[in-house]
């Protein structure tokens, strides 16, 4: 993306970066960004943690966008550099942003783990159009391969909040239950929205040490067909690595899908 002249670094405005940040960022967050700190980590699921940020003063996101993260001053850097780019799994109603993210043994990451709670990253403003369509008379529904379940994360828990009129259906694809992320979570949304289905899969049963009764293999035209009336009337939304996301948007055209009803959010590294 090219952001022009807010590379440059400018004086910072006051109330939108916090004073904090003037002595701890080792350099300048111009003013189109902001500076964020780092209010707590845990293990979201097997290789998968969920960092809290604070939501900084005037920050503002649609449910399903994404966020480009730099680390400031990071206790190591490697050729990869210090920005990821990361969707927000919380709600926008939520006071905190949480992202989750496979912890793979790459600087960033590494280093994620490790700076102290506290520290102030620059988080520029949120981006993207991969956020739920207004006619709520077409159902949405949801296909997510692995970590490419956090920008869904963020909107069935607004749509729950929102008491949204939408039919939603997520379709969650990992290998084990142990890796899968917000799967409580999702199973609890379920209950308490009537109009949201949540129908978890699981690829790699046989490595599991937990009993699962779900569906297994990856999602497919049979197991769409299962829960959804007719393929064709729903906008899809596909996020995930790069190749599940090519395999699934294929798999939906060849079902007949018009493309038009399909959008997709490819998370490039994996
Ligand atoms: C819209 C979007 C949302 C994402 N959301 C999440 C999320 O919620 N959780 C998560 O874990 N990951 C997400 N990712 C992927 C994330 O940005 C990292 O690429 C991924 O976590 C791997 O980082 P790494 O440090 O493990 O691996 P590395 O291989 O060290 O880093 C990834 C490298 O891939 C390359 N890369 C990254 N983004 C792009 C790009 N857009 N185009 C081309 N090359 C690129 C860069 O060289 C980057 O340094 C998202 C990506 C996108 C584009």
């Amino acid at each position: 993306m090219d952001r022009g002249p807010a590379s440059v670094v400018r004086p910072m405005a006051e109330g939108r970066i916090p004073a904090v940040s003037l002595i701890m960022a080792a350099e300048e967050i111009p003013v189109s960004a902001y500076a964020s700190k780092l209010l707590n980590r845990a293990d979201a699921a097997e290789g998968t943690m969920a960092f809290q940020f604070e939501k900084p003063p005037g920050f503002d996101f649609k449910p399903g966008q994404s966020v480009d993260l730099t680390l400031l001053n990071p206790p190591e850097t490697d050729s990869e550099g210090n920005v990821r780019t990361f969707s927000i799994a919380s709600a926008a109603f939520e006071d905190q942003l949480m992202f989750a993210t496979r912890m793979r043994n790459t600087a960033f990451k590494r280093s994620l783990k490790k700076v102290p709670l506290g520290t102030v990253v620059k988080m520029d403003p949120a981006m993207g159009s991969f956020t739920l369509h207004k006619n709520s008379a077409k159902p949405a529904v949801f296909l997510a391969g692995g970590i490419g379940i956090t920008p869904f994360s963020s909107i069935v828990r607004q749509a729950d909040h929102d008491r949204a009129a939408h039919k939603l259906y997520l379709f969650y694809s990992n290998r084990r239950p142990e890796e899968t992320c917000f799967i409580e979570v999702l199973q609890n949304l379920e209950k308490t929205n009537p109009k949201f289905s949540f129908i978890a899969t699981m690829t790699d049963v046989p490595r599991s040490k937990k009993t699962w009764n779900g569906e297994t293999g990856r999602i497919n035209r049979d197991m769409l067909s299962k829960y959804l009336d007719d393929l064709r009337g729903p906008i899809y939304y596909i996020a995930g690595p790069p190749a599940m996301v090519g395999g699934m948007r294929k798999m939906l055209v060849e079902s007949g899908v018009d493309e038009d009803d399909i959008r997709t959010d490819e998370f490039a590294g994996y």
